[in-house]
């Protein structure tokens, strides 16, 4: 079968690999019908994933149709249309049955698709412990529309619940790329009084205020001035910061009111600093990130019902073996790319 793989440092090739087969009778093989390209894919390309494996298969974030399944796998069937979910985890350890799946202590516990084990930029994929790792779809869910459900949209939704918001809240989010945009959707649903989204790029703010047009939109240059006169007690009751540099570090725990929430899902290429001489007395509670994907039927439910759709993310497809043109686009950001679907 043809697989996108990760040859080496700044490498990813589409070359051919057998098909995977069962090897723990949790498993499943599902026929991949749909994947997309995820930042966390170049993060690997470029080295910052250490726990990356070369030859493997790359690829999180995909749909696809159950082919086979293990004698032990209980919940889903041959036949099934599913999506895939991002972590692996066994559903039985500390971690897991208190929802923590990110933390799962088994030895594929975690992000292991795509990066430890062989993921879905290929024809096939097999998943372990598929009653946990794989969803299914419901019929009137197009496979577009359920796509993202696994990895950003999952990140998007669990970012939301974490940080509390409530009905009274300004929330800032930085960063308006596509998981910025899937916690956008998802934060949307608790219907806070306000919501600021700050991002640097252009195109991206004109997508967030074409599409959502009740979110303020702002630039990193003038985020913390408008948070505090949008905002009733002196900073953005929740913030949450999703774009991942030193800049917007700093604007999210600035912008924050006292006993604010700041949760940070964003993703470092290097530490933060914390200076907390200067945040002293504002007792803020930081939350941060590392997905615990675990709610992936809810948000099913709630694209079924029509309250959450990210096809607009979806600006440009391409068949699996067009794939190095897709990187091409996607990580050189050309021709307003969001997110690409490899079919
Ligand atoms: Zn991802
Ligand atoms: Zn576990």
């Amino acid at each position: 079968m043809l697989a996108c793989i990760y040859k080496n440092h700044g490498v990813f090739e589409l070359t051919e690999k057998p098909k995977p087969t069962i090897l723990d009778q949790k498993d499943a093989i599902v026929r991949i019908t749909m994947s997309s390209i995820c930042t966390s894919d170049l993060h690997i390309k470029h080295g910052s994933v250490p726990k990356a494996v070369t030859g493997i298969t790359v690829g999180h974030e995909m749909v696809g149709i159950v082919e086979e399944t293990g004698a032990e796998v209980k919940k889903i069937k041959k036949g099934d249309r599913v999506t895939v979910n991002v972590e692996t985890f066994c559903g039985e350890c500390f971690f897991c049955k208190n929802g923590f799946v990110n933390n799962c202590t088994d030895k594929n516990g975690g992000w292991a698709l795509g990066c430890r084990i062989d993921g879905g930029q290929a024809e096939y994929v097999r998943v372990p412990y598929a009653d946990q790792g794989l969803n299914k779809i419901p019929d009137s869910v197009s496979d577009e529309q359920a796509l993202f459900v696994g990895d950003i949209l999952a990140m998007g939704f669990w970012a939301a619940r974490i940080s509390e918001i409530k009905e009274t809240d300004t929330v800032l989010i930085i960063g308006a790329g596509p998981t910025g945009i899937c916690t956008l959707l998802c934060a949307m649903l608790k219907n806070p009084r306000k919501i600021i989204v700050c991002e640097k790029d252009e195109t991206r703010r004109n997508f967030v205020k074409n599409h959502y047009t009740n979110v303020i939109v702002v630039e990193p240059e003038n985020c913390l001035e408008t948070v505090y006169n949008e905002s009733e007690h002196g900073g953005a009751d929740v913030v949450i910061e999703v774009a991942g540099n030193e800049e917007s570090f700093k604007t999210a725990w600035q912008s924050a009111r006292p006993n604010a929430i700041v949760t940070v899902v964003a993703l470092y290429d290097k530490p933060m600093v914390l200076p907390l001489p200067d945040m002293y007395g504002k007792n803020l509670t930081f939350k941060t990130g590392g997905v615990d994907g675990c709610d992936c039927d809810e948000i099913l439910s709630l694209i079924a019902q029509g309250k959450i759709d990210t096809t607009p993310l979806i600006t440009h497809k391409f068949p699996l073996k067009d794939i190095e043109k897709a990187y091409d686009i996607f990580e050189n950001k050309l021709d307003n790319v969001i997110k690409i679907c490899i079919t």
